[in-house]
Parts: structure tokens; C-alpha cells; sequence
């Protein structure tokens, strides 16, 4: 097996991969400057997650449902909960069911179970289905820790919005792994560098943020954007000379 590549305590969250694709200087204040703000999306968020993350397990007939799964990936260097994780028996006779050669790759053992079980990770979501990729992302990088763990790949996942009532299916292709791939990459290196960015104000994603209020985006004053931008600089000088010295 491959080494980690992460120490566990530079493990990211999975939800920082939404804050980075919505603001990258929410995810800096969420991850790295620890705040966080309820608003009422938020506080709705937190009810829903609260009726699902009671915890265990239940099994009817060839389903088992494990619920609040704490899910790690040490390569991705990534960690989180998921909501519900699903174990479908896998069966010969069942139409959707991998085919015989594909079953060593996309099923796995599970303790204490006879068979060979289909993992499927169900994430709760409020609201509905959205246009940007935010929730199938988080969905994704779920499903990556879970390959991590049992060796094997799965192709599907699965998201339940509370408005609509109804389960979305998310197909699990190389277009939304090589997305997810790139935001995990992008949410490191900036909670690695410990700088928080400048405020972009834009009117329909800040009015539902929840740190507005921190943020105050409208309010920034230039000199402080000139003083990130100085920061940067900085950052990128001293890993040159880094290089150089180790050259
Ligand atoms: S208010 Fe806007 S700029 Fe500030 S953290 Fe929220 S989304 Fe980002």
C-alpha cells in the first residue's frame, strides 16, 4: 500500500472543498481563522444534519444503512462525516448489479456479513438540486475516502435535497474526479499557506453567506488588499530561494 502522503494533522475537511469553490477567503476563515456564523441557511443545514446524524447501523433485507460514517483518505489528506452510507448485497440476479468480472472491483466484505456489498455514499442536502457541482463534489471526495478504505472504485453516489424530497443519483465520471481532485489541491495549498485572501464581493453568493457580517466585503479598504498582495509575494520569494538553497 501506498505511504500517506498527509500527517493526519494537516488533514483538510471535506466541506472545505465547498468553501473554496464558493470563496476562497471563506474557506480561509472557516478552516484557518475559525469562524463561523449561523445564518439561516446555515442553521437550516445544521437542523437537517442533526435528524440524520444520529449514528449506527440497520439492515432490511439485502440493504444495510450506516449513518455519521467518520471517513479519512491519508493520500488526498482529506477527512470528514459522511451523512448515510449505504451497503447494497450484491446479487447475480439483480439487474443493476455489476457484472461478474466487474465484482472484485466494486464490491467489498464487510464484518460479520456473508456476500459482497456495493458501497454508495447518500449525502443530505438542503434546498435543491444545483446548477455548480458544490454538493457533488463534497459527494466525490466522500466516495474517494471510501475507495481509499476498501480498496476498490465506485461509480455512484447518491444526494437527497429536503425541498424537492427526492434523491439525485450522481455519476461518479473522470470529469467530477479530476474537478474534485484539483479542489482538494487548491484547498491545501491555501490553508498551507495561513494566508486569509481579500473579500470579492459578489452580490448573490455574499448575501448568503453566513460570515458576511465578518467579512464585510463591501467595506475593504485597498491598502489591506495591497498588503495580501505583498504577503504573497513574500510567500512565492521565500520558496524560490527554498529551491535554490536545496539545489
Ligand atoms: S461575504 Fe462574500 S467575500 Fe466575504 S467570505 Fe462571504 S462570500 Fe466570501
Amino acid at each position: 500500500m501506498a505511504e500517506p502522503k498527509y500527517a493526519e494533522s494537516d488533514y483538510i475537511m471535506i466541506s472545505a472543498l465547498q468553501h473554496v469553490a464558493v470563496c476562497p477567503r471563506q474557506c480561509a476563515l472557516i478552516h484557518s481563522e475559525r469562524f463561523w456564523e449561523d445564518n439561516r441557511w446555515s442553521a437550516e443545514g445544521e437542523l437537517l444534519h442533526e435528524r440524520v446524524d444520529k449514528g449506527g447501523e440497520e439492515k432490511r433485507g439485502d440493504l444495510i444503512t450506516a449513518r455519521s460514517v467518520r471517513l479519512n483518505h491519508p493520500e488526498l489528506g482529506i477527512t470528514g462525516i459522511a451523512d448515510m452510507v449505504e451497503f447494497r448485497k450484491w446479487s447475480p440476479q439483480s439487474a443493476d448489479s455489476p457484472q461478474e468480472e466487474e465484482v472484485m472491483r466494486t464490491t467489498t466484505e464487510l464484518p460479520h456479513r456473508r456476500g459482497r456489498w456495493i458501497p454508495c455514499p447518500v449525502e443530505y442536502k438542503r434546498g435543491k438540486s444545483k446548477l455548480e457541482d458544490w454538493d457533488r463534489v463534497q459527494l466525490c471526495a466522500q466516495a474517494f475516502c471510501l475507495e481509499s478504505m476498501f480498496e476498490i472504485r465506485i461509480d455512484r453516489a447518491a444526494l437527497w435535497y429536503d425541498t424537492t424530497k427526492s434523491r439525485e443519483w450522481v455519476t461518479l465520471d473522470e470529469a467530477l474526479r479530476e474537478k474534485t481532485i484539483s479542489l482538494i489541491h487548491q484547498a491545501h495549498e491555501l490553508l498551507d499557506s495561513d494566508v486569509t485572501p481579500p473579500p470579492v464581493y459578489d452580490r448573490r453568493r455574499c448575501s448568503a453567506c453566513s460570515l458576511y457580517e465578518t467579512c464585510r466585503p463591501r467595506d475593504y479598504d485597498s491598502s489591506r488588499l495591497e498588503k495580501y498582495h505583498r504577503s504573497l509575494f513574500e510567500i512565492r520569494e521565500n520558496e524560490d530561494s527554498n529551491t535554490d538553497t536545496k539545489k
